[in-house]
């Protein structure tokens, strides 16, 4: 047993923890859970804690259904919204296949396989999330067949006595004590709509941070009698919510895409890593941006990106180079503002680390970058400027996934099929549905 492993059984017995709770994630980044007696514990690290894959979505195929989950050490963390005694822990875990080799199908070994690949190039990743959600008076839906928003404030909005700002304060609190450090927190654009922004980590902690943090949201939010979703877009009107995150490498103690004195102090890897993932975009917005709903998002305004393009401190780009002091060259990074909320971090980090080491390793030249609103360009201009649309629906974004050896090779042939069979099954879902709004126009004049 190593050093790590003692020091989770020790704590165990120190602050009388009766429960551990193993989490893993299946492939549309739902967390998945089992409560662990302590006894267990060290037989589970040493041998792995067996259970059905064939019950998780997109797990194990019927015909591998014993699987086994092994903790992480490094990730255990007292729950502290279970109270003080008879305390409640959590271990991240790896899954792996019933011989013990990790298994192709665990979204949190397929990121681990794309944060290999960087370290066989020499780098680091780190990422820094901003993560926007909704607060809604519940889960229900109002009298006209939309959620109800816990506010009516907006951008950055100081409302005294309001509901929002005791939600962030307990919230933060609360990530604090997993040991989840909190940048910012504000209130957002739309009615209800908060942002919290984490200190930036390595990808593989922060796609853990982010699990942590979905549940340690709703939690709260349960427990202010209020409810909280990260659905991309639950209003029309109003905008989505998006998870824009900062990237940089990092070569030892230097940050790789920092060159004094180039233009926005970008270097020649930072450029080439943005060119792999504008060029592969189309193909692996199925992975960042999943759902029907997702689309609505990306399409309906409110400050997402909706074509390819880059700029410096440009809002509708979809990457963004964001403004830093020259002597700060350590925190030189580029924004990817396309990604939302609903996400699985560990796919989706995966494929945005991928396709710019694919830039990195095929040198790909980084087109001009966008100085204009985008949106208020024709779409001559956009063409002309070789500003391409993002795919315009699920179903489009399925069709270039499905032709992409990049999201194939970096998701692995399983999770790229099962990912694939998901997907077309909710476009299928999806589109025999009569909706609301075509009842709404049609039925009294058709
Ligand atoms: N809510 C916007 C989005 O969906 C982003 C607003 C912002 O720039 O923070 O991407
Ligand atoms: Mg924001
Ligand atoms: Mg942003």
């Amino acid at each position: 047993m190593d050093r790590q492993q003692e020091f989770v059984l020790r704590t165990i017995e120190e602050r009388d923890v009766r429960f551990v709770r193993l989490w893993f994630t299946d492939v549309v980044g739902s967390l998945k859970s089992v409560a662990l007696a302590p006894a267990e514990v060290e037989g589970a690290f040493e041998e792995g804690l067996g259970f059905d894959g064939s019950s998780i979505e997109g797990l194990a195929r019927v015909f591998e259904s014993d699987m086994l989950v092994q903790p992480d050490p490094g990730t255990f963390q007292i729950l502290p919204w279970r109270g003080e005694h008879e305390q409640t822990s959590r271990m991240f875990c790896d899954v792996l296949t019933p011989d013990g080799e990790p298994s192709a199908a665990d979204p949190r070994n397929v990121l681990k396989r794309a944060l290999g690949k960087a370290s066989d190039m020499g780098f680091t990743c780190y990422t820094h999330p901003e993560i926007e959600f909704y607060l809604l008076k519940s889960q229900d839906l109002g009298p006209d067949g939309v959620p109800v928003p816990v506010d009516q404030a907006g951008y950055f909005d100081h409302v005294p006595g309001g509901i929002a700002q005791d939600f962030r304060r307990t919230a933060v609190t609360m990530l604090e004590s997993v040991g989840i450090s909190v940048e910012f927190s504000h209130h957002e654009d739309g009615p209800g709509q908060n942002e919290i922004d984490l200190r930036y980590a390595d990808a593989l902690q922060t796609a853990d941070n982010i699990m942590t943090f979905r549940t340690v949201v709703k939690e709260v939010a349960l427990m202010e009698g209020i409810y909280a979703t990260f659905m991309p877009k639950p209003f029309s009107e109003h905008p989505g919510s998006g998870m824009h995150t900062h990237f940089s490498l990092f070569e030892g103690d230097s940050n790789a895409f920092f060159e004094a004195g180039a233009e926005y102090q970008l270097s020649k890897t930072a450029r080439q890593f943005m060119a792999g993932i504008l060029k592969h975009a189309p193909e692996f917005t199925a992975v960042t941006n999943q759902f029907v709903n997702s689309y609505k998002r990306l399409w309906g305004g409110g400050e997402a990106p909706s074509y390819i393009s880059w700029g410096h401190n440009n809002r509708s780009a979809l990457v963004r180079v964001p403004l830093y002091k020259p002597t700060k060259g350590q925190s030189a990074r580029i924004e990817y503002r396309g990604i939302d909320s609903a996400a699985n971090p560990y796919l989706a980090y995966a494929v945005l680390l991928g396709a710019g080491l694919k830039g990195i390793e095929e040198g790909y030249d980084l087109p001009p970058g966008a100085e204009e609103d985008v949106w208020s360009l024709s779409s001559a201009e956009r063409r002309a400027l070789g500003h391409d649309p993002l795919p315009s629906s699920l179903h489009d974004a399925v069709r270039a996934m499905e032709e992409s050896e990049l999201v194939a090779e970096i998701l692995g042939e399983q999770v790229f099929e099962i990912f694939l069979r998901n997907k077309r099954a909710e476009w299928h879902d999806y589109r025999i549905q009569v909706t609301p709004y075509e009842l709404k126009r049609n039925i009294g004049i058709l």
